[in-house]
């Protein structure tokens, strides 16, 4: 299989032209598209293009998901429900209904358009942080009366406050092991699930994951501790894993896209294909810094490379000129 040198793309209805000849014009030969955004002209041109196309399948997030299913809502160390960060909507990742709708979604994807498509890229596989700063506010969680129950083992039940307060405390001063290993293997249950289904559905179809480029010495080993992403026990159930080694959003310099991408290589048996960031975030990320960390993630890669995102380059055309040349070569 060549490198992949590719886009996570979201099509944007009013200036796909543009989207689409960038795409071509930069010689990317893959895509990661929102599954939101497949559509049977854009799969159609992507084929005859000869892309290999991957759908991105956000787990648990999801504003519109919250509103489904409201009690879905996670609930943090001090017993209060999770609100929106943003854009970001944050969902328990225990949820029963959850964990089935986006079953549901997958199934529906390959219905539809499952012939078009390479592979899926699982998105937000993972306990709430918003990470995409340089110090993350990481706060335990989830407390709701599902994972709580779940935890414990115990009956299906409802916590009073004063319940729920004396089980947080417990597991976090008694048995705060115990709880993260628990996590991480809710996590990669989950994604099991995923990698079952489509062996008997589409075995053909290459599973990767989006993962926070957390080494395990970054934040008190919070990749494992808080959002429950162990990359050893997730790299046994999908093709690749894609650590979104967003330097400029980290607060880091670009060499560190190697030290991400060269960690995740030891502790995971799976492919690392590393995201890199293209977007102006924070401030302006100049094409020369853009060449800079393409070529250290190229450098230490040996699946090639995707950027975040396409929107960034299509408005850029020195950036886009970065990309042609690297992905040229
Ligand atoms: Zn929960």
């Amino acid at each position: 299989m060549p490198p992949i040198h590719g886009f996570y793309w979201s099509p944007s209805p009013t200036h796909l032209d543009a989207e689409w000849n960038a795409f071509v014009q930069s010689s990317a030969n893959s895509v990661v598209i929102q599954m939101h955004a497949l559509t049977d002209a854009l799969l159609d041109r992507l084929q005859r293009q000869g892309a290999t196309v991957y759908v991105d399948l956000p787990l648990f997030a999801g504003a519109d998901l919250r509103v489904s299913f409201p009690d879905s809502a996670p609930v943090d160390e001090y017993g209060s429900a999770m609100g929106a960060d943003e854009w970001y909507v944050p969902l328990c990742p225990n949820n029963a209904h959850v964990r089935a709708h986006r079953l549901a979604s997958l199934r529906s994807i390959l219905e539809r358009n499952g012939n078009a498509l390479h592979g899926v890229w699982l998105d937000f596989v993972r306990y709430p942080a918003r990470w995409e700063v340089p110090q993350p506010n990481l706060v335990q969680t989830c407390f709701c009366d599902q994972c709580l129950v779940l935890f414990f083992a115990h009956p299906q039940r409802e916590y009073t406050v004063d319940e729920r307060m004396a089980a947080i405390n417990a597991i976090l001063n008694e048995r705060f092991d115990a709880w993260v290993e628990w996590k991480c293997q809710r996590i990669a249950g989950y994604v099991q699930h995923i990698r079952d289904f489509l062996r008997v559905q589409r075995p053909d179809l290459r599973l990767g994951l989006f993962a926070l480029p957390w080494r395990l010495t970054d934040h008190n080993a919070a990749i494992r501790a808080v959002v429950g992403q162990d990359v050893a026990l997730l790299g046994r159930r999908v093709d690749a894993i894609s650590p979104m080694v967003y330097h400029r959003l980290c607060n880091r310099s670009p060499e560190w896209i190697a030290d991400v991408v060269e960690e995740m290589r030891v502790r995971s048996c799976a492919d690392i294909l590393p995201v890199v960031q293209a977007i102006d975030a924070p401030g302006t990320l100049s094409a020369a810094e853009l060449r800079c960390a393409l070529e250290i993630a190229r450098a230490v890669s040996d699946q090639g490379v995707l950027l975040f995102d396409l929107s960034a380059v299509v408005r850029d055309p020195a950036k886009l000129a970065v990309v042609r040349e690297m992905f040229e070569r």
